[in-house]
């Protein structure tokens, strides 16, 4: 479990977070919803150790706070930032071998085959190049380097932006597919798909959460709009 307690994120006088508290169960989803520039990047950077943050960041009670990125990618909290880093001179099977080593000292979660039954496009274009793979695809092999690294809780940091309709569809279609196996902590600006997913939503703006609950009270998209843009 990823308990997150009055993170706060500043970069000079810019506070990018403030009092942010949420929990990721191993077996939920939670969304955080904002606009542009509400702080939910800062939130995932904080998390992976990437910014210096305040308040807490625990998982399964151990405090992620003084460790660096490498150690608590190792703890099991992986992340898959925005615009799905891979490396491209590599094929996409190198791409999750390489992967592999952030999760080595602890049990595999997630073999290669596995990512492979998860994300079936990945298996077939296994020797290619990942420079030729498409966006989607992309996003795609940055989740599968996600699984290898055995995560306990992956970070996804808008996994849906600028992908077609139908990828970010499949995309969504493999999270609900690792819901209940893995903890997910999902950023996005858009609310369609990963409010079919979620069961807590917690809505920032402007770097303070302004409104939190079980997923099923954000479904009015009106209620919603408003709480994000701060109008009503
Ligand atoms: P986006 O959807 O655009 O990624 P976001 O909700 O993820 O937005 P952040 O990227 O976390 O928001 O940004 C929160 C605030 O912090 C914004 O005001 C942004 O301008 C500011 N910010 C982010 N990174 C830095 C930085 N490296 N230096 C200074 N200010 C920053």
């Amino acid at each position: 479990m990823l308990e997150i307690e009055r993170l706060s994120v500043r970069y000079g006088p810019v506070r990018a977070v403030e009092g942010l508290s949420l929990t990721v169960a191993s077996d939920a989803a939670v969304a955080v919803l904002g606009p542009n520039g509400a702080g939910k990047t800062s939130t995932l950077r904080a998390v992976s150790g990437l910014v210096a943050h305040g308040g807490s960041v625990r998982l399964d009670g151990a405090e992620l706070a003084q460790r660096s990125p490498r150690r608590i990618a190792k703890a099991g909290v992986v992340h898959v930032p925005e615009g799905r880093r891979v490396f491209g001179s590599l094929s996409v099977e190198e791409n999750l071998r390489v992967a592999t080593v952030a999760g080595r000292g602890r049990p595999a979660r997630f073999s290669i085959g596995d990512v492979y039954d998860l994300l079936p496009a990945l298996a077939s274009m296994r020797g290619r190049g990942a420079w030729a793979l498409s966006g989607g695809e992309q996003q795609m092999l940055a989740i599968g380097r996600a699984l290898v690294a055995s995560p306990g809780v992956l970070l996804l940091d808008e996994p849906s932006l600028g992908l077609a309709p139908s990828v970010a569809d499949r995309i969504y279609d493999t999270f609900r597919r690792l819901k209940g196996a893995v903890g997910l902590l999902i950023v996005e600006q858009v609310a369609s798909r990963v409010l079919g997913i979620a069961d807590t939503v917690v809505v920032m703006r402007e770097g303070r959460p302004v409104g939190s609950g079980p997923a099923s009270e954000f479904t009015d998209p009106h209620r919603l709009a408003r709480l994000m843009i701060g109008v009503g």
